[in-house]
């Protein structure tokens, strides 16, 4: 449940991938901020949008508890936790407002380089472990295929996870692919294609906040559509 406020809060990456592109899209699109002394919190100059600087993990999340109202965030992750919410039954909370076209990647099976891939149905029967950090997108697809494989959560290094032994094959991130021939793996099925993208609340707004996000997207529109 959000309050009435007459700011709009916009959460993005603190430091990572998408932390530069995300701040560059808003000042295209006439943002200017003062920086706090922590660097955690921007103080908006030229509109009453302020920025939060989190980790991405934490994005949807926030905006489900109302503590920001937007966010710059890969659909990897919004889709992964809006999966986990819908497994515990709670309501849809954010949705995908834009498409930012950076930070792209694939969400990807990969398997070790000397297999000889035919489909996902060559994973049926086996009690293979599968390494992910997204474990909500993994097994929705994995229900999709029918397959009954074991689904092991890792938080990161997830492509060491065969050389350890600790999982047959990985569900990972990949944009160039550098890393999985690094670790003898190669791609072979996409779960999903991903982004950066706006993220904001299922519902919208009700205050000043609604007439703020509506003048940010008819603006940011106007960047990407000079950009594509
Ligand atoms: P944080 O400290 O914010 O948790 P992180 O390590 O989780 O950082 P990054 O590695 O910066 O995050 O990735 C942020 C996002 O960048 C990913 O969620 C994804 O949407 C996108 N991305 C693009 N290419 C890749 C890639 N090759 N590997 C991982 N993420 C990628
Ligand atoms: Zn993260």
């Amino acid at each position: 449940g959000a309050a009435t406020r007459d700011r709009l809060r916009i959460a993005i990456q603190k430091s990572g991938r998408l932390a530069e592109p995300a701040r560059k899209l808003l000042a295209a699109c006439g943002l200017s901020w003062r920086e706090s002394r922590d660097k955690l919190f921007c103080y908006g100059e030229s509109l009453p949008v302020d920025l939060l600087l989190v980790r991405d993990d934490d994005i949807p999340g926030l905006i489900a508890d109302g503590v920001c109202d937007l966010g710059v965030v890969g659909r990897n992750e919004l889709d992964e936790q809006a999966g986990a919410r819908a497994q515990i039954g709670l309501p849809q909370a954010y949705r995908e407002l834009r498409a930012l076209g950076f930070g792209q990647c694939r969400l990807m099976l990969a398997v070790p380089e000397d297999w000889e891939w035919t489909g996902p149905e060559q994973l049926r029967g086996k009690g293979l472990r599968i390494a992910t950090s997204y474990p909500s997108i993994l097994v929705g697809w994995l229900q999709e295929q029918q397959i009954d494989a074991q689904v092991v959560e890792l938080s990161g290094s997830v492509e060491i996870a065969p050389r350890l032994g600790t999982a047959e094959l990985i569900c990972d991130l990949v944009s160039s692919g550098a890393t999985l021939k690094a670790n003898q793996l190669k791609p072979v099925e996409t779960l999903l294609e991903s982004e950066a993208v706006l993220a904001g609340p299922a519902g919208g707004f009700d205050d000043a906040r609604a007439a703020l996000a509506q003048m940010l997207l008819r603006r940011m529109d106007g960047v990407l559509q000079v950009r594509e």
